[in-house]
């Protein structure tokens, strides 16, 4: 079987019915960059830039940066790059960032919020990565957004430092997506007023379903109740894709999900533009999608979003697609 996804490294993902889908990596090194093009990724779907930021005493200045960010973007060429902006807090800390101790850090300061409180750290990063996005494809996204607010205020730092950039005559491409992570309940229930002002959506499963099982995403005593594929979580997804594709944009997801077979068939029926994973899941999702027939999947989607429970969603997938078993 190994051998079989191998022949698949350089191929387009685009299922019996001829629809592409693509199939990116996660990525948060150079060693998984080479393991993504090892794979054959189609793009990088969530570059998580906080590598840079671990074991140095210092924050990164943009210099630093910027030959970091580049490696990614030159190196994929033609191939988007998603680059998330700095993601701290929650389950992940920086002692160069000391951040306060909550009670509920999960639902505390933690990512954009961090970012709009301390421009100091956004303004570099978006700089950086505004000067890189000439070599290559580039896209830059916000993690954790709340409200229309904090997208719009993430957006307009991001635009007045380009406008600066610009006017020091420095070269920025003028095709640069702006989207962001979408992981709160919240932005879900409002995905259509969200999507005329993002270029693109990427679910962060992980997070999205730890919130809306209130369910902490490391807690192994509640961890029954962190399903993928229940129907509340796939419902959340297939609103937020139609939201999206009502306006024009586009929806990936970035989380563990994406990178999940059984989880696969109800992500293309719904239609997921982009499904970015660790690079050792592609060539398997790779091969799933090449069998599968968007059109056929309806009835299972519809029955899957008609289900009462997780078990019975998977009951109906591998009943659907019986290699799945
Ligand atoms: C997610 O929440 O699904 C995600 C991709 O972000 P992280 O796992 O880094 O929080
Ligand atoms: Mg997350």
């Amino acid at each position: 079987e190994q051998e079989a996804w191998g022949a698949l490294r350089d191929q387009q993902t685009i299922s019996t019915d001829g629809r592409h889908f693509e199939v990116a990596a996660n990525v948060g090194t150079l060693a998984d960059l080479e393991d993504a093009r090892k794979n054959g990724a189609e793009g990088i779907g969530l570059l998580r830039t906080e590598f840079l930021y671990m074991n140095q005493a210092a924050l990164p200045d943009e210099a630093q940066q910027f030959t970091a960010y580049k490696q990614f973007v030159s190196t994929m060429n033609e191939q988007r790059v998603v680059a998330r902006t700095l993601d701290i807090g929650g389950d992940k800390r920086l002692g160069m960032v000391p951040l306060p101790q909550e009670a509920n850090p999960y639902l505390g300061f933690r990512a954009i919020r961090v970012g709009l409180a301390k421009p100091e750290i956004l303004r570099p990063q978006l700089r950086a990565l505004l000067r890189v996005s000439v070599y290559g494809r580039l896209a830059i996204m916000f993690p954790m957004v709340a409200t229309i607010e904090e997208f719009r205020q993430a957006r307009a730092i991001l635009d007045e430092e380009k406008d600066k950039l610009v006017a020091a005559g420095v070269a920025v491409a003028d095709n640069v997506e702006v989207g962001m992570m979408l992981e709160i309940p919240a932005v879900a229930m409002m995905a259509d007023l969200f999507a005329p002002e993002v270029d693109f959506f990427s679910i962060g499963s992980n997070d999205l379903i730890q919130y809306l099982f209130a369910a902490d995403r490391g807690n192994a005593r509640v961890a029954y109740l962190y399903q993928e594929l229940h129907p509340a979580v796939l419902r959340t997804v297939k609103r937020v894709i139609d939201a999206a594709h009502a306006e024009g944009k586009w929806v990936g997801m970035c989380g563990e999900m994406a990178g999940s077979p059984l989880a696969t068939p109800l992500l293309m029926g719904m239609g997921l533009d982009e499904f970015s994973m660790r690079s050792s899941q592609i060539l398997r999702i790779r091969a799933l999608i090449k069998k599968l027939n968007t059109r056929h999947l309806q009835p299972l989607v519809h029955r899957a979003l008609a289900a009462k429970t997780a078990p019975e969603v998977t009951e109906l997938v591998k009943e659907f697609i019986p290699e799945l078993k």
